[in-house]
C-alpha cells in the first residue's frame, strides 16, 4: 500500500476548516495549523496532525494550502519570522522533494506577489531547489459548503509546475470541481478573483437597499422577494441573502469585515487602472458603516442594517427641525 500524501493546511477560519476536513476525507495525511489553538481540535478529531507553527507544517509537507483573512495574515504566516512558512521551506530536509504553496486567500497582487517570490527564494536555499513546485495563487469562489462538498471554484495564477502539483486527487481536485489558470503570476489570479467580489458586494448591497426601501415603503418583504425571484433579476445570491435579510439572521458564512476588504481592494485596482468605479465605492461606504455599528463578524447580510441606520438618522434629524 503506498503511504498517503503529505498534506498541510494553514488557517483553519469558515473556509478553511471545511477545506481541510475535505482532504483528510480524501484519504491524505493532514498537518493543520491555526493562529487561535482551539480551532484546530474539531481537526484533530478527523484525525489530522496539529502544529504549533507554520514552519512545522512547511518542513514536513509536499503540498501546503493556506487560507487566511486578508492580505496582512497571508504575509504574516507566510514571511513573519522563524516560526513563518518560508522558515519551514528554507528548512526543509536534503531528501525532501520540491514544496508546492497554494494561497487560498483572497488578497491583492502585491501582496501574491510578495508571498509567491519570499516561498520562491526559500526553494531556491534548499537541497530540491525550485527546479518543481512552487508558488500557485488559487482564490476561491464558492461558501463553506462547496468547500464541504469539494465543489468549490478554484482561480488560479502560476506556474503550470506549481499549478500541475496543486491538481492532483489529494489537492485542488478534492476541493473544487471547475478551476482556470488566469495566467503565469500570482497577479492574475487576485485580479481574477476581485472581479467577482465587485458583483457580489454591489449585488448584496443593492438588494440590502431594496429591503430597506421595501419596509419603509411599508411593502410586504417576502412578496417583494418572491416577485424578484421570479424576475429577470433574480438569482441564487438573492434569493439566499433575501431570506437572511427578512429574518435578521446575520450567523457568518462570509463576514463584513471580508467583504469590505475585497471592495477596497478592488477599489485600489481601479484607481490603479484608472477605472471609474462609483458603484462599488458607495457600497463600501455601506460595509465600513456596517462594520462600525459593531457587525464586522456578522454575516455581510447585515449591511442591510447600514441602510437601516440612514433611515433612522434622517427621520431624527427631520424630528429636531420640527421642534
Ligand atoms: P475567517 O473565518 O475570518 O478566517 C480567517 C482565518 O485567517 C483564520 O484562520 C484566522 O485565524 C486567520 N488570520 C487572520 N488574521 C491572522 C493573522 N494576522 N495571523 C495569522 N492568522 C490570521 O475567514 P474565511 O471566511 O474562512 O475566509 C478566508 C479567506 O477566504 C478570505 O480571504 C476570504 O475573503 C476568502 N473567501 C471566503 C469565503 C466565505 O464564504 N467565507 C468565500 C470565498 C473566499 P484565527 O482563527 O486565529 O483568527
Amino acid at each position: 500500500m503506498s503511504t498517503p500524501p503529505k498534506v498541510g493546511f494553514l488557517g483553519l477560519g469558515i473556509m478553511g476548516a471545511q477545506m481541510a476536513a475535505r482532504l483528510v476525507r480524501t484519504g491524505a495525511n493532514v498537518t493543520v495549523y491555526n493562529r487561535s489553538v482551539a480551532k484546530t481540535e474539531p481537526l484533530r478529531a478527523l484525525g489530522a496532525s496539529v502544529a504549533s507553527t507554520p514552519a512545522e507544517v512547511t518542513r514536513q509537507c509536499d503540498l501546503v494550502f493556506a487560507m487566511l483573512a486578508d492580505p496582512r495574515a497571508a504575509c504574516a504566516v507566510a514571511t513573519d519570522g522563524p516560526d513563518a512558512a518560508v522558515a519551514g521551506i528554507a528548512a526543509r530536509p536534503a531528501t525532501a522533494a520540491p514544496i508546492t504553496y497554494v494561497d487560498c486567500s483572497t488578497v491583492d497582487a502585491a501582496t501574491g506577489t510578495f508571498v509567491g517570490d519570499a516561498v520562491q527564494a526559500a526553494m531556491r536555499e534548499t537541497a530540491a531547489g525550485d527546479a518543481g513546485g512552487g508558488f500557485l495563487a488559487a482564490p476561491v469562489s464558492g461558501g463553506w459548503r462547496d468547500c464541504r462538498d469539494g465543489t468549490l471554484l478554484f482561480l488560479c495564477g502560476g506556474s503550470s509546475t506549481a499549478y500541475e502539483a496543486a491538481c492532483v486527487p489529494h489537492g485542488l481536485d478534492a476541493m473544487g470541481h471547475k478551476r482556470w489558470l488566469f495566467g503565469p503570476t500570482p497577479g492574475d489570479a487576485a485580479r481574477a478573483k476581485l472581479m467577482l467580489q465587485v458583483m457580489m458586494g454591489n449585488i448584496v448591497g443593492s438588494l440590502a437597499e431594496m429591503m430597506a426601501l421595501t419596509k419603509a415603503s411599508g411593502l410586504d418583504e417576502g412578496a417583494i422577494l418572491d416577485v424578484l425571484s421570479h424576475s429577470a433579476m433574480g438569482n441564487h445570491l438573492c434569493t439566499a441573502k433575501g431570506a437572511l435579510m427578512r429574518e435578521g439572521n446575520f450567523s457568518p458564512n462570509f463576514q463584513v469585515y471580508l467583504q469590505q476588504k475585497d471592495l477596497r481592494l478592488a477599489l485600489q485596482l481601479a484607481d490603479d487602472l484608472g477605472v471609474p468605479a462609483p458603484i462599488s465605492a458607495a457600497a463600501n461606504g455601506q460595509y465600513i458603516r456596517a462594520r462600525q455599528m459593531g457587525l464586522a463578524n456578522a454575516d455581510f447580510a447585515a449591511v442591510r442594517a447600514a441602510y437601516e441606520a440612514e433611515a433612522v438618522a434622517d427621520k431624527e434629524s427631520e424630528t429636531e427641525e420640527l421642534n
